[in-house]
């Protein structure tokens, strides 16, 4: 009964295991959660107050499609305030989260058969979406000795006659690693030789940065035009649950996302868009402490995590993630005799026995690792930790 195209497409892992570890903690169990992707803030105070504003006066009819004008204009004035990028509202397009807006970009560009170059750990979302898209993912793998950054020479590589976009989040999203202004130099003398690619650069966590610097790669004078920036309120102001993304790209694939997305959406949520309005002023304190708060605990789960036996990680310098490989613990028994043979199975028992929730490696395309999501408290990281250490100790 269900289409070909929807029954092809998987469930986002991260989504699933999120929502196992709510199934669990409903039927009484005491689970800490590490597999969710979004910060425990509250959304910052003076935005709420602009979405209360704006229900007063009555903002609850359908928006312009492609997003309220004050907003395509905040995100002009946000994107040439941080990262000296010169679009105009014609280049904006705002979506219901950068997912939507991913969604719409890849739609509007990908052709059957058109390859997207995707460095592996990847978001979960990126091969499904561009699968939904009749597209080809090409993986790329970016190694642990690399910090899972893929180099100059592997992206030439992948390169085909059909390759149509380049695909990445930078911050990365599940490894935390960044790539640098001077990464991503090297990446543009690669593409400056085929100028059909585009990049889609997914920022989504600009603002989760512990380098003290972000970096876009439109700010590359050869890269801007073919570049599509794709960001968001959701992770840099505590704002997931709003639903508001956007793009920054030329025009031409600004007015395919419209178009796309007034068949599908007619815009995003109102009351949503002005209260990012409010998010992309310039009262970035909030923003700017929650970073703080994020490192601190970045540092703090380096440190437990470095207690146990087994865990191999690298130091994320942005995002929330931490993302250590755990293959010395495959091949293991547990208490009952079954093997661990799979990252799935060792997150499967780090819930059943440790009661702590994860996300397995491999929905990110890297089977050798877990994903922790250290957007918790001090103290839930802490339980979290010795909960796994425990259960983990005791596979033999
Ligand atoms: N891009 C990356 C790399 C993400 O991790 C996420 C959310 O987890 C998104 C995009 C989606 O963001 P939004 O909630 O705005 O749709």
């Amino acid at each position: 009964m269900i289409s070909k195209r929807v029954n092809s497409l998987s469930e986002s892992e991260s989504i699933a295991m999120a929502k196992r570890a709510r199934d669990l903690t409903a039927q009484g169990f005491d689970i800490v959660s590490l597999s969710m992707g979004e910060p425990d803030f509250p959304t910052p105070d003076h935005i709420k107050e602009a979405a209360k504003a704006a229900l007063d006066a009555n903002k609850t009819h359908y928006p312009p499609v492609a997003g309220i004008p004050e907003l395509r204009e905040a995100v002009c004035y946000k994107l040439k305030r941080d990262n000296q990028l010169v679009y105009k509202p014609e280049n904006i397009v705002v979506s219901t989260g950068a997912k939507h807006s991913l969604m719409n970009t890849i739609l509007s560009l990908i052709d059957p058969g058109d390859e997207v170059i995707i460095p592996t750990p990847y978001w979960v979302s990126y091969k499904e979406i561009v699968k939904f898209a009749e597209g080809v993912p090409v993986l790329v793998e970016g190694k642990i000795e690399n910090n899972y950054k893929i180099t100059p020479s592997q992206l030439e590589q992948a390169i085909t006659p059909k390759t149509k976009i380049l695909l990445f989040s930078n911050p990365c999203n599940p490894t935390g690693s960044f790539y640098t202004e001077s990464e991503l130099k090297e990446w543009a003398k690669v593409l400056e030789k085929y100028p059909r690619i585009f990049i889609c650069s997914d920022e989504i966590y600009e603002y989760i940065n512990f380098t003290g610097a972000h970096f876009s790669i439109a700010q590359i004078p050869s890269m801007f035009e073919r570049t599509i920036v794709i960001n968001g309120v959701s992770k840099g102001y505590a704002m997931t649950g709003w639903r508001i993304g956007y793009i920054a790209a030329q025009k031409e694939i600004a007015v395919a996302c419209e178009k796309l997305q007034g068949q599908f959406t007619s815009g995003a949520n109102s009351i949503a868009q002005y209260a990012a309005v409010a998010a992309l002023g310039d009262n970035l304190e909030p923003s700017k402490m929650m970073n703080k708060k994020f490192q601190e605990r970045r540092d703090l789960a380096l440190t437990l995590s470095a207690q146990i036996p087994g865990f191999k990680t690298t130091v994320p310098d942005g995002a929330y993630y931490l993302f250590p490989d755990v293959s010395a613990y495959f091949g293991k028994k547990t208490e009952s005799g079954e093997v661990i043979q799979s990252d799935y199975d060792l997150v499967i028992y780090l819930l059943n026995t440790g009661h702590v929730a994860t996300v397995q490696g491999s929905a990110f395309g890297e089977k050798n690792c877990l994903r922790l999501s250290f957007a918790t408290s001090n103290e839930n990281l802490i339980e979290a930790f010795v909960r796994m250490k425990n259960a983990l100790s005791k596979l033999k």
